[in-house]
């Protein structure tokens, strides 16, 4: 058992020593101590089941044991050698990886996050074509240092600092959106941007193929292909940000693009891929990571032995355990039963998103749209005191996202149904 700090003497340190960014969704914030696969525990001992962690840190489940043997021995046996020197890890990953690329996606640059990846990945794209422009679609998040602040087309995510030469486009959003389900008509957005915005060429293209802290929005179809071929006319490079919907989560394929039919020359990731461990990637086509020789570029931390042993082993568990088939079977079951409660709460105003991303948005008026943004947090924090753990996400904060780690079973996706029906019955 726990012997630890209680979750108030926690929370009054934290307060007293860590930025008040920090923040927590809920009124009294749980304090996790254990976690085994799709569930955690918190201090007293009590089971949730984890049905929004699997985002951040778990494609394979919580403390999985091979992926904690994998890091524990390669952490005693080096945690650290620069990249100036020869270690297995880094490269048999590399390898590993480009293997679940297709086209030229061939060499990998390994970083430490997300905002890191997507950092490099604009760099690369701006070096490449000789052009700053940047464009990317609203209500994106791609990070939050200076470039991809820039990128990220949230109001709410972005200080006033220097972001040059990013246009947002129209999002292609499938509920709200003014062209509803036509992918082609927002990507007549990009021609004009291209068209009125730049000098007539770009420097890059950058999406989420599932908008995930826009509320799992996922990009009309249509869309994805017909942008990127403008966009390529206009000298630009096309970056998919796989950061949350890579690592077989969508369940029907292996990255959130290919569901679009498009190759794009650049892929970010991070999240799901190292199960928790700090680690994010760049992949692209040897031709273009070229351009990174031009300068000296380094990253202390990035590919990392015992970071790369973790990625590796996140990515045999995946295929070991089948958990795209897994994410595909459970998340479509989820889905099919999160549609039915639709039909019976007026307050739910539209169900999405693939495999085991999944978005539920609460209106409360279905004509306008109107954001239920009180009783989100009111069914998310019931929902939790039921023992059943959310996110939230969407632009007016009224979307549940539910991106559970993906080993989630039929059981535990009926759980969390039957308790979300619970819940929404007490609005
Ligand atoms: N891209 C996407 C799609 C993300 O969701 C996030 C994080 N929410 C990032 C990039 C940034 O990743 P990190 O927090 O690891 O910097």
């Amino acid at each position: 058992p726990y012997t630890g700090p209680s979750a108030d003497e926690i929370l009054a340190k934290r307060r007293e020593f860590l930025n008040p960014a920090i923040f927590h969704f809920f009124k009294k914030p749980l304090c996790l101590v254990d976690g085994k696969r799709q569930y955690l525990f918190d201090d007293k001992g009590r089971r949730y089941l984890d049905a929004f962690g699997g985002i951040a840190t778990v494609g394979c489940g919580h403390s999985h044991p091979e992926v904690v043997e994998a890091v524990c021995n390669q952490m005693k046996r080096l945690q650290h050698a620069t990249i100036l020197y020869l270690n297995p890890a880094i490269a048999d990953f590399a390898e590993a990886l480009a293997s679940k690329f297709p086209g030229d996606l061939k060499v990998v640059f390994f970083t430490n996050s997300g905002t890191e990846a997507n950092e490099l990945a604009l760099m690369m794209a701006r070096l490449y074509s000789g052009c700053h422009d940047v464009i990317s679609v609203r209500n994106g998040y791609h990070g939050n240092a200076a470039g991809t602040m820039g990128a990220t087309a949230q109001g709410s995510y972005k200080f006033n600092v220097v972001q040059t030469g990013v246009h947002h486009a129209l999002n292609p959003d499938q509920y709200r959106g003014i062209f509803g389900s036509d992918g082609l008509k927002y990507a007549n957005d990009v021609d004009d941007i291209v068209t009125y915005g730049t000098s007539g060429r770009v420097g890059a293209f950058i999406a989420e193929a599932i908008q995930g802290v826009g509320g799992v929005m996922e990009l009309a179809p249509g869309y994805l292909p017909a942008v990127y071929n403008t966009v390529r006319k206009a000298g630009g490079l096309c970056i998919a940000d796989e950061v949350q919907s890579g690592f077989a989560r969508t369940g029907s394929h292996f990255w959130g693009f290919e569901a679009h039919g498009v190759v794009p020359d650049i892929v970010t990731m991070a999240k799901g891929i190292g199960n928790g461990i700090p680690l994010g990637a760049v992949i692209t086509t040897p031709e273009i990571a070229k351009v990174l020789t031009y300068r000296n570029y380094f990253n202390t931390f990035g590919g990392n032995p015992v970071c790369t042993a973790a990625g590796h082993a996140v990515l045999k568990v995946i295929e070991k355990e089948q958990l795209q088939q897994n994410a595909l079977t459970v998340g479509s079951y989820m889905k099919d039963r999160l549609i039915a409660l639709k039909d019976k709460y007026e307050i739910i105003g539209d169900v999405r998103g693939r495999g085991m991303m999944l978005g539920i948005e609460l209106v409360t008026d279905h004509q306008l749209k109107t954001p239920a943004k009180d009783e989100t947090l009111y069914v998310m924090e019931q929902m939790k005191d039921m023992g059943v753990l959310i996110g939230k996400g969407g632009f007016f904060g009224n979307v549940f996202r539910i991106t559970p780690p993906l080993c989630f079973t039929k059981e535990d996706a009926d759980f969390l149904v039957d308790v979300m029906d619970y819940s929404l019955s007490k609005v």
